[in-house]
């Protein structure tokens, strides 16, 4: 149900280009594309930069168009460059760290596709750390048994955003509309006449420095919202991943699955200024030691690989050590390296952490681990398809297969940028239908009787409830009883919410509230569908895995 889209048309503005797009007079606007695409992070930019060869295209972000995961990814992109690595061993590694419930054709396109990917970044000018030699600096990381991370030290994901970006705001046929916070998606029901199938229209979108709404009207519309971290209170996501992509999918339709396994990140900086800063994976690569408070190595205890296992396993020890001794953090000990090292490797690493008083080289860090990554999402097929005729989904928002039931290190940045490519092609192939199909008449937002509210504390109150309840219940190790718990008290908060959205005026807060809700109902429902403990899904109810394990769980 919508509750905005009435019949009470206002006014209608075409636009197709990027000097069009704005509408002078502060009337509500409507926008036309022949694609839009929601986010800009890497899935989201690095299609619109392909798209743009044929379409015209809007990408809809709803902050500064920087802020993103991307930004924040350290270790670097996953790829086989060096020469005595192979696919083989790709592919073997993301099988095994997904407990092989993986689809195995969405491995072998994606890694396949790495190296020309990669060579594609390399021509738009991105620059990975080389050696002296002048081959690449490839970095180790969990679950990997070859060195096959590019990287740009610890700020891979800035250099590729900033390089993304710079070419996307200087091409004529892409137009970013920064501060849009995409708020549902159009479908058959928001038409004036609803005929024919249902498939997607577009999206309505908050503009969050006048708060009107826009309706934007597109030939295929494509989901690159990112993921989810924002639903538990300990993350390592910034303040944007709440979910809304997956949210806005389930409700317009769309199949979602796997949502259970949820990536707790193991180290994460123990200091509540910090905010959950993330110490990269590529720490424990250069032999980084996982320590109690007094000292003592634990993780020969959980798997041979030790410090090195997926992530999983050592998240899960730090949690078991955690709650055996009462502590608050255990440490990494990167003490074995010099300063110069660590500064020249891990220089953003290093100063935030001297910032906030550690540093790396004299004695080890308080870590603890948070929410890192979705593995589940919206279920896309080989070409990024969802089940909606016209809506794509590409990167963290999605599950595509690659991950199974855990993400191998730095396989996520490489998903985003193979999946975007995907789609392309698709959209390539169905170039006449999609410049044909933006001309439906779709009703505009109808602000109904909303006012503003004079009770937000409800909405704080809701925040903070639903993310610690999510960190409590619903966290790395789970039970049955915890998880019904869950399952009850979500109910309230989304009988809540909905009240809040129904009455008063939309709000960024309120939106992205609404969507943390639902995602958090659906990361339940999904944990309690799967009766068995696989990758990161671990229910002390069901401690093993099933023979046949599901590989798409899926709800809906
Ligand atoms: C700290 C950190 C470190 C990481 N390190 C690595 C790493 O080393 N290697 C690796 O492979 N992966 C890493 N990851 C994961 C990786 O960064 C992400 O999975 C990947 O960047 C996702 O890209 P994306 O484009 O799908 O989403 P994002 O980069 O998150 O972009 C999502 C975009 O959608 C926008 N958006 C969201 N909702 C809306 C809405 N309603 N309306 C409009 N716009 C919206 C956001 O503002 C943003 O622009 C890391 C993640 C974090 C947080």
């Amino acid at each position: 149900m919508h509750k905005h889209s009435g019949p009470n048309s206002s006014q209608t503005d075409y636009a197709q280009n990027k000097q069009s797009t704005s509408c002078a007079g502060g009337r509500d606007r409507l926008i036309k594309t022949d694609i839009l695409i929601i986010g800009s992070g890497i899935s989201g930019l690095s299609l619109a930069l392909k798209a743009a060869q044929h379409f015209n295209v809007i990408i809809i972000t709803k902050n500064d168009a920087m802020e993103s995961n991307t930004r924040y990814a350290q270790g670097g992109i996953a790829s086989v460059m060096a020469q005595i690595d192979n696919f083989e061993s790709h592919i073997r590694d993301t099988m095994e760290a997904g407990a092989e419930i993986n689809d195995l054709k969405s491995v072998e396109k994606v890694v396949r596709s790495g190296p020309r990917l990669i060579n594609e970044l390399l021509k738009i000018g991105v620059r990975f750390a080389r050696t002296r030699q002048n081959i690449f600096d490839l970095g180790m990381e969990g679950g990997h048994s070859q060195r096959r991370v590019l990287h740009a030290s610890d700020v891979t994901g800035l250099e590729v955003e900033k390089k993304l970006l710079l070419k996307a705001k200087k091409n004529p046929k892409i137009s970013i509309l920064e501060y849009h916070a995409a708020i549902d998606l159009i479908m058959k029901r928001h038409l004036k006449r609803r005929q024919g199938a249902d498939r997607c229209y577009g999206a309505y979108a908050l503009d969050k420095k006048t708060g009107r709404v826009v309706t934007i009207k597109a030939g295929a519309t494509v989901l690159a919202t990112g993921g989810a971290g924002k639903t538990y209170l300990y993350t390592s996501n910034p303040d944007i991943a709440s979910g809304d992509g997956i949210a806005m999918a389930c409700r317009a339709g769309c199949r979602i699955a796997n949502l259970e396994f949820v990536q707790f990140h193991p180290t994460c900086l123990y200091d509540p200024r910090a905010k959950s800063f993330l110490l990269s994976e590529a720490l424990r690569g250069e032999g980084g030691k996982l320590r109690l408070v007094n000292g003592k190595r634990f993780m020969q205890h959980y798997h041979y690989r030790n410090e090195l296992a997926p992530r999983d396993i050592v998240a899960r020890a730090i949690d078991y050590e955690l709650k055996k001794s009462g502590e608050r953090y255990v440490t990494l000990d990167m003490t074995h390296h010099s300063r110069a090292f660590l500064k020249k490797r891990f220089p953003t690493i290093y100063k935030t952490c001297l910032d906030f008083g550690y540093d790396l080289a004299a004695r080890p860090v308080p870590v603890v681990p948070a929410a890192h990554y979705f593995c589940g999402g919206v279920k896309i097929d080989l070409s990024g398809r969802t089940n909606i005729n016209n809506l794509y989904a590409v990167g963290e928002v999605t599950c595509s297969g690659l991950h199974g039931a855990n993400r191998l290190a730095s396989n996520s940045l490489l998903e985003s940028l193979a999946f975007a490519d995907f789609v392309y092609r698709d959209l390539i192939k169905k170039q006449q239908h999609i410049k044909a199909s933006n001309n439906q008449n779709v009703n505009p937002w109808d602000t109904g009787r909303a006012t503003d509210s004079d009770e937000l504390v409800g909405i704080t109150q809701n925040w903070d409830e639903i993310r610690r309840m999510m960190w409590n219940y619903v966290g790395i190790v789970r039970s049955n009883k915890r998880l019904l718990r869950a399952r009850a008290r979500i109910k309230i908060f989304s009988d809540e919410i909905r009240e809040f959205y129904w009455n008063f005026t939309l709000t960024p807060n309120l939106l992205e509230l609404r969507n943390v809700c639902q995602v958090a109902d659906l990361t339940i429902r999904c944990a309690l569908k799967r009766k068995e403990s696989v990758g990161l899904h671990y229910n002390i109810d069901y401690p093993k895995p099933d023979l046949n394990s599901m590989k798409y769980n899926i709800i809906r």
